[in-house]
């Protein structure tokens, strides 16, 4: 909006909340969803409609360290020009926000820092409201037949639905006006959960703009609502090598194969699954095995890689993961492993509990060429997707 620089327009975006219902030791707003966090996307929606001149962002004193650290993992967010102190209540700190944008700002809109998907159109409406009217604030149609409650859980009303929505922020107000409100409300320690609600009581009639796109600019208040965003799918490759030796056995994907030569290395050397373990790992972004299972470890000396397989397996069940499916692919001259696939896949299958129709083990020659080819030595690669486990 080419208006937007002359009418000075500043944003508040309150993250001082607790989030207790996240569920997370940290503040939700620093969650990552799909690789950015809440606040930054929230920033980023904020800075994209070109609405703005700055804005304060209201933050607890004991999230300032993870805010710089953010800064620093995702860049520092140049809309942001101040940062206020969160109060006891949401109402302090918004009241703490409003006092650090400039004395010459016209409008202000206050958002929760856990609305990330505010859209343009939204911001748009609700600062053009606030320019005619005073005021303007997002509503949505309610779905739900709402019902007052008498204290003891008794429905005591059920007021018309069409006439019911359900407010969201950003809030967006005439500065002057929201200021007087607030600090009116201050001199009477009157306290409310939304600035609408200041407006109405001290300044007049709050204007409401519903448009379909509310339905999306929801809050995130639960692990529920981020991963409805978050694409529950992530893969990983890998790929390992080791050297052929006589007086070793040659172990693939768990199976002892008859042959005169077998694979070097600490464990049963088993490249496959190797390879196989390098992908998982990978595609939960936990590094490598190197990491978590070092050759310079002697519990792990001539180790059967299925258990090590088990160990990743743990490790992704850890970090919030189950393996979906996975495909290997074993590089060797000699020998024939045809006959063996069978049973591999069900190695792979048993320790990574899939059924056989997610695994996949597949063998190819390089027609001579190569370290394979040659026979100094056997590769292998595997693919693997991985899902987000079901929250309960
Ligand atoms: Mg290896």
């Amino acid at each position: 909006m080419e208006q937007g620089k002359n009418r000075a327009c500043w944003a508040v975006v309150v993250a001082a909340g607790r989030g207790e219902r996240f569920g997370q030791p940290y503040n939700k707003v620093f969650h990552p969803l799909n690789g950015r966090s809440v606040l930054m996307r929230c920033l980023d929606a904020l800075e994209a409609s070109g609405a703005f001149d700055g804005a304060v962002l209201v933050l607890s004193e004991r999230d300032l360290p993870g805010y710089e650290a953010l800064c620093a993992r995702e860049g520092r967010p140049a809309l942001v020009r101040a940062i206020a102190q969160g109060g006891a209540t949401r109402q302090e700190s918004v009241y703490n926000g409003l006092a650090l944008v400039p004395a010459g700002a016209r409008i202000v809109a206050i958002h929760d820092a856990a609305r990330p998907f505010v859209t343009a159109g939204i911001i748009r409406a609700v600062i053009e409201s606030a320019e005619v009217y005073g005021s303007g604030v997002p509503g949505a149609p309610v779905t739900d037949t709402i019902k007052l409650l008498d204290g003891q859980g008794m429905a005591v009303e059920t007021p018309p639905r069409e006439r019911l929505c359900a407010v969201q922020t950003p809030q967006t107000f005439q500065y002057a006006l929201i200021m007087r409100a607030h600090e009116q409300a201050r001199a009477a320690r009157y306290q409310s959960t939304d600035d609408a609600a200041l407006y109405e009581k001290y300044i007049g009639k709050v204007r409401i703009v519903s448009m379909p796109e509310c339905a999306d600019n929801i809050k995130v208040t639960t692990q529920r609502d981020v991963s409805a965003y978050e694409c529950p799918y992530r893969t990983g490759t890998g790929y390992d090598a080791h050297r052929l030796v006589e007086g070793r056995r040659l172990v693939l994907c768990g199976e002892e194969i008859p042959y005169e030569k077998g694979l070097l290395g600490h464990s049963d050397a088993d490249v496959a699954v190797h390879a196989l373990m390098d992908a998982l790992l990978g595609a939960a972004a936990l590094g490598d095995i190197g990491r978590h299972f070092p050759d310079s470890d002697e519990r792990y000396r001539g180790i059967s890689s299925l258990l090590l397989l088990d160990r990743v397996r743990e490790l992704l069940c850890e970090a919030g993961y189950r393996p979906v499916n996975v495909d290997v692919t074993i590089v060797a001259q000699r020998p024939k492993l045809k006959d063996y696939m069978p049973t591999m896949r069900e190695n792979i299958a048993k320790r990574l509990r899939l059924d056989i129709s997610c695994v996949n083990v597949k063998a190819t020659t390089t027609e001579g060429m190569g370290f394979e080819g040659e026979g100094q030595g056997i590769s292998a690669q595997a693919a693997a997707l991985i899902a987000r486990k079901e929250r309960t």
